[in-house]
């Protein structure tokens, strides 16, 4: 498990933005699991962050100085960027977002990949049918509400598993999900996710891995579909994890089981943010924010995906005391 100590924030001069080129103040930095993986040694898909290095991910800023046609003063971007308060990025490296349609926010969140996420992951592979019972493991988050509110738009029966009571509510209440089951106080898990599934289990949509996964895997239905989009309980295992072996129940029911990385569907991202998008207009959709403020607490709202501080997107706001807007405004 990372901790704080893991991380230090430096003072450096901000680069003169040449030809090509835009100066962008930070407003919003992305916090995700898959971070984690880029803490360790080795190949993955992608690579892994440098010691020393700045920490890269998803960003909103704005554009305070532009040396590119494409782009102006005033625009709000996003863009795989670093965690500074302040950089110089090309202008091809941004997406150029408007304001007007969603807050910026969504960009990281629901209509970004985590939505994108959910989407494919299970409509892709999950393949949902009307009054199918659709279990999710990390329902409270990002990926998870939105996977257990567009398996409610498809009609089917959701079953969300979460850390905590006061997300498990949430679920029910504001998602209108079936049934939830809190892992942490449950007990029995396997029996109190039976009482939860008397109709069995036909797609699970699996954001953590673990013990969670093992006690769903032995209610899997004939011709279940098990979509492997995240193993968060794993991420800070020092060995490998070794669980009940699971071929025999996909043997037994003829079930599948598929892992995706969100980047296979990058041609269809279009298709999924408009129907995304159409769906929260319509108010099908809804999503949750957990917005920690200050540049400083980035780190700790990381640590806290790991926790489960957070009902919905993890974000961290930079205030404006942090990235005043001095010169350049
Ligand atoms: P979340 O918003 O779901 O945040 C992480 C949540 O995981 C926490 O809030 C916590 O909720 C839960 N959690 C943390 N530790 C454990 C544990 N040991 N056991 C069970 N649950 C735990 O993150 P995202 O929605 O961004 O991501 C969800 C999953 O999807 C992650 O595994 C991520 O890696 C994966 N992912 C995969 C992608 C892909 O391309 N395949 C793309 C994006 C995300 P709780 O309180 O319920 O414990």
């Amino acid at each position: 498990m990372p901790g704080i100590k893991n991380f230090r924030s430096e003072e450096s001069e901000v680069l003169q933005a040449k030809e090509g080129e835009v100066l962008v103040r930070t407003q919003y930095l992305s916090v995700d699991p898959y971070m984690r993986g880029r803490m360790n040694e080795g190949k993955s898909y992608v690579p892994p962050f440098e010691i020393n290095g700045v920490i890269t991910g998803g960003v909103v800023g704005e554009v305070v100085e532009s040396h590119s046609p494409a782009l102006q003063k005033g625009d709000i971007v996003t863009g795989y960027l670093g965690w500074h308060l302040y950089q110089v990025a090309r202008s091809e490296e941004l997406t150029k977002i408007d304001p007007e349609l969603a807050p910026v926010t969504t960009v990281l969140g629901i209509l970004g990949i985590p939505g994108l996420t959910a989407y494919f992951g299970l409509l892709d592979i999950g393949k949902p049918k009307r009054d199918e019972t659709v279990v999710v493991s990390g329902a409270a988050g990002a990926v998870g509400m939105t996977v257990c509110q567009i398996a409610k738009i498809k009609g089917c029966r959701v079953v969300g598993i979460a850390g905590s009571d006061e997300k498990n509510e949430y679920l029910e209440h504001e998602l209108w999900v079936d049934k939830t089951v809190n892992y942490k106080t449950a007990g029995d898990l396997k029996r109190v996710l039976k009482d939860a599934c008397p109709a069995g289990v036909d797609i699970y949509f699996d954001n953590v891995g673990g013990q969670v996964s093992d006690a769903v895997m032995s209610l899997i239905n004939h011709r279940a579909r098990t979509v492997i989009c995240g193993q968060i309980s794993l991420y800070n295992g020092e060995k490998p994890d070794v669980g009940p072996r699971i071929q025999p129940y996909l043997l037994a029911k003829s079930a599948l089981m598929q892992g995706f990385i969100i980047t296979d569907y990058a041609t269809r991202f279009g298709e999924g943010v408009s129907q995304l998008a159409g769906w929260l207009k319509e108010g099908k959709l809804k999503y949750a924010e957990n917005i920690v403020e200050g540049f400083e607490n980035a780190p700790q709202a990381f640590l806290g995906l790991f926790s489960g501080e957070n009902l919905g997107k993890q974000l961290v706001k930079v205030t404006d005391s942090e990235s005043p807007t001095g010169p350049y405004k």
